[in-house]
């Protein structure tokens, strides 16, 4: 079956650094790139680069950068149909700086992002009629994002939520996820604490089971990923990878973990396919241009 997408996209300026700048402080970088991003959109050629028929819904603006983006994301296997060009607001932008340990500093606008109104609603639920995953974020209104849940749940479709970036959400967010997948840091916005091991996202874990998530999935980043469900928990070890920009990683867990979901495999196999997706986006540069292909994915998974 096939995965839909809600979400963020935008043109992402990329500057490479030695390190990331100190505050006042003027470096000379190494290279600069243009690529289309934002979480939304990341995810979506994930899915669909490791073979899942997949739909983006999402606005740019009408500007320079807007058309730029649509000319450079023409090119991925991604339904590109159902993005609104918004004649009143720019299109989203991240100003992004990577330093030779491969981390980032990241400063999102986003303009378009953050207008989706009841368009994008009903273009998701009409793409949820041939879909059986919705993908959603937080760079989007959250409204819009609950609004889609909503008619996932009424379509069947299951609703992967990466709260990112974080923000204490309202408990119909919970009510209305069946798998939640927050990082180390989004985690303890939601939980209160940061979990360091295994034993403490277990923890974590508990708390959003409570809240009504029906599958909790911790990124640990280079540590790992923690899961658990009613039914079944474990952790997936990462995958051994030359790490150059960890930027995006997190999207292509959820874009593995979705096409996993929508090929209706076991929870244990999908979040191996997840952590298999994150680890390969962290050898290339770029976000949207990290996502990895099936042939890569099945490679990898060999291992
Ligand atoms: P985010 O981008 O949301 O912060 P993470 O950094 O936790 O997400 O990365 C998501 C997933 O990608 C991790 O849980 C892990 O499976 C994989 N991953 C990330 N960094 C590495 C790494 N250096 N080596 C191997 N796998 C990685």
């Amino acid at each position: 079956m096939a995965v839909v997408v809600l979400g963020s996209i935008n043109m992402d300026l990329t500057t490479y650094v030695p390190r990331l700048p100190a505050p006042g402080e003027t470096l000379f970088g190494s290279s600069f790139i243009t690529v289309p991003g934002g979480k939304g959109f990341n995810q979506a050629v994930a899915a669909g680069r490791l073979g899942a028929p997949t739909q983006f819904i999402g606005r740019v603006g009408d500007d320079a950068f807007g058309k730029g983006v649509l000319e450079l994301v023409a090119d991925e296997p991604v339904d590109i149909s159902g993005i609104l060009v918004d004649p009143d607001s720019g299109t989203g932008l991240a100003v992004i700086s990577v330093d030779e340990a491969a981390e980032n500093a990241i400063i999102v606008i986003s303009g378009a992002n953050m207008t989706h109104d009841g368009r994008e609603v009903a273009r998701t639920r009409e793409a949820l009629q041939s879909a059986n995953v919705l993908l959603l974020q937080m760079e989007s209104p959250l409204e819009t994002s609950l609004a889609a849940a909503q008619a996932a749940q009424d379509t069947g479709a299951t609703v992967i939520f990466d709260p990112a970036p974080a923000k204490p959400l309202p408990a119909e967010a919970y009510q209305l996820c069946h798998v939640m997948t927050p990082n180390e840091l989004e985690t303890e916005v939601l939980v209160g604490f940061r979990p360091a091991n295994q034993t403490e996202a277990a923890k974590a874990a508990e708390i959003l089971l409570e809240r009504g998530v029906d599958t909790a999935v911790i990124k640990l980043g280079a540590q790992g990923v923690y899961y658990q469900s009613a039914a079944e928990s474990g952790f997936v070890e990462p995958f051994t990878v030359n790490a150059i920009d960890t930027v995006a990683a997190g999207d292509a867990f959820n874009g593995g973990l979705a096409v996993a979901l929508a090929e209706e495999r076991p929870l244990p196999e999908a979040i191996r396919w997840g952590a298999a997706a994150g680890a390969l986006a962290t050898t290339k540069p770029g976000a949207s241009s990290a996502m990895p292909t099936r042939a890569e994915l099945e490679q990898l998974l060999k291992k």
